[in-house]
């Protein structure tokens, strides 16, 4: 946990958008890991996964609060949460005055194709290259298309670690583009599910909304969350000791 931790972005939200806004310019390859401390629980369980998020190429963003307050608990000083959702849009706002491409995978078919709706709309400058839903195609095959494609910004919505292990094994492949994995972000972005309101937001209460809305996330939240902290504390025990 200490190792993830230790590399993830401390800087503003604004600072981080201003990276991405940069990479999109100068057409650098990017991957973003958008964290929260399930993302980092899994990881430790999951040597692909793992290997992923130390590989020095990738970057993380603290998107939970959970994330913030472990790196405040190693002294590392903090300007905040990066969130998927906050990153999602400003791509597409950025990518859409820029004039660059984006693929879209994941999520429900009719979500999907309503963020398409959306983005046309809101985004018109914005080129929709590929947009595929994450349940009716073979994860396989819309990779081989998005490397055709070669868009911009790569946006895949199948939860983690799923959506990080694609990227990371056909990264290699790639010239360009951003590419995050931006779990439930589509649901969010496409009006199909609300986002916490925004003092929930405000307070950090953003995963209290979400379980409120959808109790199966209670035993989720304990097996990541709280386990989260107690193995940190172990980390730093251990690390005190050697
Ligand atoms: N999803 C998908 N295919 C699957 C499983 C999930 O496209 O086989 C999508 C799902 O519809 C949702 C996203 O992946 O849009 C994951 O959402 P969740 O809220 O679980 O993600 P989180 O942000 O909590 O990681």
């Amino acid at each position: 946990m200490i190792e993830y931790l230790k590399k993830t972005f401390n800087g503003s939200e604004a600072e981080f958008h201003a990276i991405a806004t940069k990479a999109l310019e100068e057409e650098q390859k990017l991957f973003v890991v958008t964290a929260n401390p399930e993302t980092m629980m899994i990881a430790r369980s999951n040597e692909d996964f793992h290997k992923a998020l130390v590989d020095e190429s990738t970057t993380i963003v603290p998107d939970g609060i959970g994330v913030v307050k472990g790196m405040n608990s190693l002294d590392i000083k903090t300007n905040g949460r990066v969130t998927g959702v906050g990153l999602c849009s400003h791509l597409f706002k950025e990518g859409s005055r820029l004039k660059k491409s984006v693929y879209l995978y994941g999520a429900k078919p009719e979500v999907n194709d309503k963020l398409c709706e959306v983005l046309k709309k809101d985004c018109p400058d914005l080129r929709i290259v590929g947009h595929k839903n994450g349940y009716d195609n073979d994860p396989d095959e819309v990779f081989e298309d998005m490397k055709r494609q070669e868009p911009d910004i790569v946006l895949v919505a199948l939860g983690i670690p799923k959506q990080e292990l694609l990227i990371y094994k056909n990264l290699k492949d790639f010239k360009k583009g951003i590419f995050v994995g931006v779990g439930g972000s589509f649901d969010v972005l496409s009006g199909t599910k609300k986002r916490a309101p925004k003092l929930f937001v405000k307070l950090n209460l953003e995963w209290l909304y979400r379980i409120a809305g959808d109790p199966k996330r209670i035993k989720r939240f304990y097996q990541s969350n709280v386990k989260f902290f107690s193995v940190l504390k172990k980390e730093k025990k251990a690390e005190k000791k050697a």
